[in-house]
């Protein structure tokens, strides 16, 4: 049954069930991540861009020269306990989420995560509950690491880019020998601990066309929680244009559209898609989680290896370098008028061509750095993804609109 069909019957007993399902489950999921959590989310990187995969598509492996010349390659106890006393300083509420990044953040290894806990609740005030998440490719996860994580009630966010011939076609080791069975080998560690997880999926032109396949192969792991990232890498020889690898927008639609359609009928409150919850956020009057949907964006910055503070870490630049947080505290740096500038640029440079758009509230022109192409009309600064969005949002914007009714209607 097609979507439209069943949205447009409002009495429709079927209809009717999907919205209460999808209510139900979206005040139980959305509520914890957007409402008690802290409005900026810091990217640690306790290995600075060090990495035992060489993914061919990576924009942070270059960055592993930024830090080449320190003596030390792991974040210094020193700055680890400056930055967790500052962390709990600049948080506002009393939910606090700690991230880690890299790279690869296991390479730092489990004493430096089990310090990390030691500093946290040292410094926790009484009535803060306190949160860890890290980011992986999933390579050395084993029994050891498992136990470490469930133990200390980690979320982690795994890479996968769908079955091997996906995977594998960038997720390689520095000798090009494939990753897939490794990460794979470690999403099911994770499973087998309980440990929450969440797949990240990068899209690019090699896996673009196949939605289903891969949905399905998530599907059959298991998975609960799930991201897809387009991968958008600029070529900058050519203006307006990208590399053969980066997905092509509509196409990047079309992907989405395809797997929305199979979740709405088959997986609401079974799985949760990150990028249909941002869509469906507006309709229930809350705010984006994601900073690429926001209006203003920048309360995601970096803490590099030794202290640095980047703006984002797609900007982990000289340019976007604000401070150090041994020198200035991490609240004067997320409030400092170079990052407030830098999130509000997202807002003032964002095209006409946008300010018109009819699924604005669901897209604010997605992320800034990938705004390098001419709207109908000529207007530069639309973003490259923007065919893949509009056609998305659109599709998705009836059922958004049905469940924001019916959830409005349940609590007036
Ligand atoms: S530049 Fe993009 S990724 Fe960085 S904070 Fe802004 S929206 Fe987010
Ligand atoms: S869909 Fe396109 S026009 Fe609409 S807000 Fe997004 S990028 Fe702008």
């Amino acid at each position: 049954m097609l979507l439209n069909q069943i949205l447009k019957l409002k009495n429709n007993f079927e209809a009717i069930g999907i919205a209460n399902t999808f209510i139900n489950w979206f005040e139980f999921f959305s509520g914890y991540m957007s409402e008690e959590l802290d409005d900026f989310q810091i990217f640690v990187k306790p290995i600075g861009a060090k990495c035992n995969l060489h993914c061919s598509y990576c924009y942070y492996l270059n960055k592993e020269n930024l830090y080449a010349s320190e003596s030390y390659k792991t974040l210094p106890e020193d700055i680890l306990e400056e930055y967790i006393i500052q962390h709990f300083e600049a948080s506002s509420g009393t939910d606090v989420f700690f991230s880690w990044h890299g790279g690869e953040p296991l390479l730092a290894g489990i004493e430096f995560y089990r310090k990390a806990i030691e500093l946290q609740n040292k410094h926790k005030p009484e009535s803060f509950t306190v949160y860890n998440g890290i980011q992986t490719n999933g390579i050395l996860l084993n029994d050891k690491w498992c136990r470490f994580l469930a133990g200390n009630d980690f979320y982690v966010g795994i890479s996968l880019d769908g079955p091997a011939e996906f995977h594998n076609a960038f997720r390689v080791y520095r000798d090009g020998r494939s990753s897939f069975d490794k990460a794979l080998e470690g999403y099911r560690l994770l499973q087998q601990y309980n440990i929450r997880n969440e797949i990240l999926c990068v899209v690019s032109s090699v896996n673009v066309r196949k939605p289903l396949e891969i949905y399905r192969f998530f599907k059959s792991l298991g998975v609960r929680f799930l991201t897809f990232l387009p991968l958008v890498i600029r070529d900058i020889s050519k203006p307006g244009q990208v590399s053969d690898i980066s997905v092509p927008a509509e196409e990047f639609g079309q992907f989405l559209c395809k797997i929305f359609d199979e979740w709405v009928l088959e997986d609401i409150g079974r799985i949760k898609i990150q990028i249909v919850e941002e869509a469906i956020r507006p309709a229930f009057g809350q705010e984006h989680s994601l900073c690429i949907f926001k209006k203003i964006c920048g309360r995601v910055p970096v803490v590099e290896l030794n202290g640095d503070f980047y703006s984002c870490d797609h900007f982990v630049d000289h340019e976007h370098l604000v401070g150090n947080i041994m020198k200035q505290s991490v609240s004067d740096l997320l409030n400092s008028d170079k990052q407030k500038n830098f999130g509000m640029a997202k807002l003032i440079t964002l095209p006409e061509y946008c300010r018109q758009c009819d699924v604005r509230e669901m897209c604010n022109g997605e992320c800034p750095k990938n705004r390098f192409v001419t709207a109908p009309g000529g207007e530069p600064g639309l973003n490259y993804l923007c065919a893949g969005y509009r056609m998305f949002f659109r599709h998705v914007k009836p059922f958004a609109e049905a469940v924001g009714a019916e959830w409005r209607r349940r609590n007036r």
